[in-house]
């Protein structure tokens, strides 16, 4: 099947009770047994819930992974995630992290003993410079947030496998319809589905999905222990989400493009971060291991006077954090998805006081322009 195909038929599309196209809510918390001595297949609604697993089993299918696990929000998919790693365990992690990871890598997860190393994961000498024998994972983003620098992931997938390491990627800005990691040797997708996979800015939620069964019952065991599930209703509402993901990823994708080359043309901006720009350095990567360049983007402003003007004065786009929703979405990562790294550390990251980071939504792309336009218009 085709993706579009599986974005319509996979996991339990129709209700085996009923007929009804769609899994129903299954807003309930536990399920009579009927026998002392054989219990059900659902017993508990924190193990299993009809509406949590045919979403689980879509986003296995679709990212081609064995099992798939649905998480109350992205910080939880990763954070159950990295509850796999014990005291003395060591990790490498891509250096423009999403900001929550950071934030709990560097304050929780280092309190329990498991160290991290923050590295420029474009640079495949530099991740394995920074391997040490504890290391047990490598944690990457491509494009990264928010400057969208590329990772080859088939190559650090190679290098983590011949020294017995687990690569974890979150492919939040990708999704699987325009990159699937699994498929290039990694371990571990990830997702904030709050984002693209949902698409309409109105669930918060999260995913891990594995391709090696092994690794699929220790996070099922964390998923069940730890707690962090998806609910009923939230798990219905990305299922929902989920069915026009492509039409939704190629409409804004296309649109970013149109706006990328609106964008090289003003004057106020003097940098461009998207990977599908040519000069972009992870271009030919990102041609190789994925299908898109997306739909989101970042730029750099001549003034800090320029980028008040369009955060604040844009009125289509809202300035606001998240991204990947129906609307488009025009964020200020110095003060939002990484305000929680200090300012030198961001800085020598180059997330400037001037970047600003647009997720390109369904609107008509001339309209976003104009709107823009007018932003920096202002008097
Ligand atoms: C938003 C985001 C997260 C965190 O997800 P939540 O659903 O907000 O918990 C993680 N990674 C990336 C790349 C994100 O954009």
């Amino acid at each position: 099947m085709k993706f579009a195909t599986k974005l319509i038929h996979s996991g339990q599309t129709i209700d085996p009770r009923t007929g009804a196209l769609g899994m129903p809510i299954y807003q309930t918390s536990t399920f009579r047994q009927r026998s002392i001595d054989h219990f059900g297949k659902y017993d508990y609604a924190r193990s299993d819930n009809p509406s949590r697993e045919a979403l689980e089993e879509a986003i296995a299918e679709l990212e081609g992974g064995t099992r798939g696990f649905a998480f109350a929000s992205g910080m939880a998919a990763i954070s159950s995630t990295l509850l796999i790693f014990s005291p003395g365990d060591h990790l490498v992690v891509c250096d423009d992290v999403y900001g929550g990871a950071y934030r709990v890598l560097t304050s929780i997860f280092s309190r329990l003993g498991i160290e991290s190393t923050f590295v420029d994961a474009t640079d495949l000498a530099a991740i394995e410079a920074a391997i040490r024998p504890e290391t047990k994972g490598i944690y990457l983003e491509t494009p990264s947030n928010p400057l969208l620098k590329i990772t080859d992931l088939a190559a650090v997938a190679t290098l983590a496998r011949s020294r017995g390491i687990i690569t974890m990627v979150d492919n939040t800005f990708m999704t699987p319809y325009l990159q699937r990691p699994l498929e290039l040797g990694c371990d571990i997708v990830l997702h904030s589905g709050t984002k693209f996979l949902n698409g309409h800015s109105d669930v918060i939620c999260g995913f891990a999905i594995v391709r090696d069964e092994e690794l699929g019952k220790r996070i099922r065991f964390i998923q069940n222990g730890f707690g962090a599930i998806l609910g009923p209703q939230d798990s219905f509402l990305t299922m929902r989400g989920l069915k026009t993901l492509k039409i939704r990823m190629d409409q804004s994708q296309e649109a970013a493009g149109i706006i990328v080359r609106w964008l090289s043309e003003q004057k106020q901006v003097t940098k461009i971060n998207y990977p599908g720009l040519p000069e972009h350095p992870g271009y030919a990567i990102q041609q190789a291991q994925s299908a898109g360049p997306g739909a989101v983007l970042s730029f750099e402003l001549d003034s800090f006077e320029n980028t008040k003007k369009l955060l604040e004065g844009s009125k289509l786009s809202a300035f606001a954090v998240s991204l990947g929703g129906v609307e488009s979405i025009i964020s200020y990562p110095a003060r939002m998805s990484h305000a929680a790294v200090p300012k030198d550390e961001r800085e020598r990251k180059g997330i400037k006081d001037t970047l600003v980071r647009l997720s390109v939504g369904l609107e008509d792309p001339q309209d976003l322009i104009d709107d823009m336009t007018a932003a920096f218009n202002t008097k």
